[in-house]
Formats: C-alpha cells, sequence, structure tokens
C-alpha cells in the first residue's frame, strides 16, 4: 500500500481517499467524484477523467489536450467551498472549487461551480465545454428515463 498523501488536499493517504476511486470504486458523492479528478489531473490517469464523464460526453473529450494540461502543470492545490445536492431521481449536483496550478505561464487559480449527476450509482461530471446534442424533450442523456429539460438540461453550461 502507497503511503504517500492524496493530492485533494483531504490529508489522508491516497490509497484511503482518491486512489480508493481511481481503482474503480464508486464515488460516494459528488465532492469526492470531484476531488478524485483533481487528484487525476495530478496523477496523470487521463482514462479516469474520461470514465467519469457523463458517458455520452466521453467521445467528445480531447484526450490529448487533457494529457498535456495534465502533464504541464504543477499542481498547487484544490479548496472545495461547497457542495450542493440537490436530491431526487436521479440525484444532480453542484460543486464549487477552486484549483491552483502553475506553468509555463506563470501561476494560475480558476474558481468553477461543477455540474454533477448520479446514475446507475455512479457519479458523473457534466461537461460544459463538451455540447450535448439533446432536444429539450428528448430523453435525457444521463439515462434517468426523463425528458432532457427534466433532469440535467438545468445543470449543463453553468
Ligand atoms: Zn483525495
Ligand atoms: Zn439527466
Amino acid at each position: 500500500m502507497s503511503t504517500s498523501i492524496c493530492p485533494c488536499g483531504s490529508g489522508n493517504l491516497l490509497a484511503a481517499c482518491c486512489g480508493h476511486y481511481h481503482d474503480g470504486h464508486p464515488a460516494p458523492s459528488a465532492e469526492t467524484l470531484m476531488r478524485s479528478r483533481y487528484s487525476a489531473y495530478v496523477l496523470g490517469l487521463i482514462e479516469y477523467l474520461v470514465a467519469t464523464t457523463l458517458p455520452v460526453q466521453q467521445a467528445g473529450l480531447d484526450r490529448q489536450s487533457i494529457a498535456a494540461w495534465s502533464a504541464q502543470s504543477t499542481w498547487l492545490g484544490l479548496e472545495v467551498e461547497s457542495s450542493e445536492v440537490f436530491g431526487g431521481q436521479p440525484e444532480h449536483a453542484f460543486v464549487t472549487f477552486t484549483a491552483r496550478w502553475h506553468d509555463a505561464n506563470g501561476e494560475h487559480s480558476h474558481r468553477e461551480r461543477s455540474s454533477f449527476v448520479q446514475s446507475a450509482g455512479r457519479w458523473y461530471f457534466i461537461d460544459p465545454t463538451v455540447p450535448l446534442k439533446v432536444g429539450r424533450n428528448d430523453a435525457c442523456p444521463c439515462s434517468s428515463g426523463l425528458k432532457f429539460k427534466k433532469c440535467c438540461a438545468g445543470f449543463f453550461g453553468q
């Protein structure tokens, strides 16, 4: 078992924190998924970043640019500000956080309110940069069985 501290800032060992989710266990909340995605950027786990994005968006992700950003950045830390869980079926959540990193252009800080949805026992990141080709009255791409407008529409592109 690795004795390194988890990059997400929890203070816990990686294997007992985000490493557990990187190994395939479902993250129990949107916040733990978000933290494990930050750790995946730090550790260069590109496939994990792809796998935890809403499945219908995965083909639209640019793996090469994700990998380049992950590798060319020195990650300085994550602060989770709030986690808003809405309940209902499926469950949606917003997680507001600030990530800091350093690259060839200097130090950066990015604050974001990210959207997440739970589908079949797993939380997924709804990536606002990948277009969802779906009409408001179509079946929601999260597979909830609801119409898009009654499900993830309000959580897309925040
Ligand atoms: Zn962690
Ligand atoms: Zn949905």
